[in-house]
């Protein structure tokens, strides 16, 4: 089973990254693991420690532990950066440092623990001698974020026991280099923790450009990730899933976008039909309470938006199809031609999962309106996502009869050739 010479432990942990990521309930973190630098510590007793970009993992203790209880240590890291928990929590680490850090522990082990409960991937580090958990572990904290932890652990009396250190955060911090193996260390609260947070390293150890840059960088991983983990039949714990949530609200914009081109399309009919005005408070929301049947999003894919953007694009489909519950869904992906078009009935539900986008050259959105005349295509609505760096024939576009909404990434002075546009940050 387990061979006599283990590898270093800086191959041990290249290898566990590995299998993590080829694991459906890890894969959310693949990119997460690439985020920061890696460093192995000689000393002794170190166990783990992160600032919420980079790790360091002592030696001697890596070299402890199995193959399951190395992973659950990476991944307890990794989650830290996940949550960026030493930024956000800042202040309760300032009110008590000890209890923060215990708080951000509860938080992460009962996470790991039930992502595996069957310890097939993880296994929570355990002193050899006494079996018990090395670290924070109390089934009560199950769903709670590290500052309701934070406020029970407080009212139960704080960290007792520890001198001098209460209330007083930051003090006292700097000099515990040498973590000891599941013991209890100054500023590290009542219960042993498995690794060391660097709140002043994550604090001043950075620009704010570094800091940004790292915010941003964490973010995309983590909507890569979450993509990446649904193709490969993963899933995002809600925790996370809270993280991800698309930047707009779809279902406001849909339901303005929808209202007003109600509107402008058949007011004036309406307003015959319906002389007293009725239909203004009682027939247009009904309308608006059915579901669209066909809607036809383009998407930009040349190459400007790649990466990031693309990413971003993704997302905001999904949450837009998750609020809309369209009974047909095409996606339309074009650069300089229509590169890429793909067809979903019934439950549209999650097609990011399924979405397999192309392009990668210029930029003509006009080939969206020959596409959808050529397949006859008269949608309910279509959705055209774009960073806007690019031209528009107004003319072409007056054939599209179906309200438009044109989703413009950044460039706010781009202008839409026909219906509405919306400018996302
Ligand atoms: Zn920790």
């Amino acid at each position: 089973m387990l061979t006599k010479v283990r590898l270093p432990a800086e191959k041990r942990i290249e290898v566990v990254h590995v299998s993590l990521m080829r694991d459906p309930k890890f894969a959310l973190f693949a990119g997460l693991f690439m985020v920061g630098k890696i460093t192995i510590v000689e000393s002794e007793h170190y166990t783990a420690s992160t600032n919420g970009r980079d790790a360091k993992y002592g030696r001697t203790f890596v070299d402890s532990l199995t193959d399951k209880e190395l992973a659950f240590l990476i991944m307890h890291e990794n989650m830290h950066k996940c949550y960026r928990h030493l930024t956000t929590w800042r202040k309760l680490w300032e009110v008590n440092a000890g209890i923060a850090n215990n708080a951000c522990d509860f938080v992460i082990n009962i996470q790991l623990h039930d992502m595996d409960p069957q310890e097939t991937c993880l296994a929570f580090p355990r002193d050899k001698t006494t079996g018990q958990r090395i670290g924070c572990f109390d089934e009560r904290f199950r769903g709670m974020d590290a500052k309701q932890v934070f406020d029970i652990l407080m009212e139960e009396g704080g960290d007792e026991g520890e001198d001098g250190d209460e209330g007083d955060g930051p003090s006292g911090d700097k000099d515990s280099d040498e973590g000891g193996n599941g013991t209890k260390r100054k500023g590290f609260g009542k219960f042993p923790t498995l690794d060391e947070h660097e709140w002043e390293d994550a604090q001043n150890g950075m620009t704010e450009d570094e800091k940004k840059q790292l915010e941003r960088d964490i973010d995309q991983v983590l909507r890569q990730g979450g993509i990446y983990a649904g193709k490969v039949g993963g899933n995002i714990p809600r925790e996370i899933g809270e993280l991800l949530k698309p930047k707009i609200d779809w279902r406001a914009v849909l339901h303005r976008f929808v209202r007003t081109s109600l509107k402008d399309r058949d007011s004036a009919s309406w307003r015959k039909a319906h002389k007293n005005f009725l239909w203004q408070d009682v027939i247009l929301p009904s309308i608006l309470g059915k579901r669209m049947k066909w809607l036809v999003i383009g998407m930009d894919t040349s190459g400007s938006i790649q990466g990031q953007l693309l990413t971003d694009f993704l997302s905001e489909m999904n949450g837009c199809l998750a609020s809309v519950g369209a009974d047909r869904v095409d996606v339309i992906y074009w650069d300089a031609e229509v590169a890429g078009h793909e067809t979903y009935k019934g439950n549209t539900k999650n097609i990011v999962h399924k979405t397999n986008p192309k392009g990668g050259g210029g930029t003509d959105p006009d080939v969206v309106v020959d596409f959808m005349q050529e397949k006859r295509m008269t949608p309910d609505a279509l959705i055209m996502l774009s960073d806007g760096h690019m031209r528009t024939n107004k003319q072409k576009w007056a054939a599209i009869k179906a309200p438009t909404l044109w989703c413009i990434l950044g460039n706010d002075k781009y202008e839409v050739p026909n219906g509405q546009k919306l400018v996302i940050r």
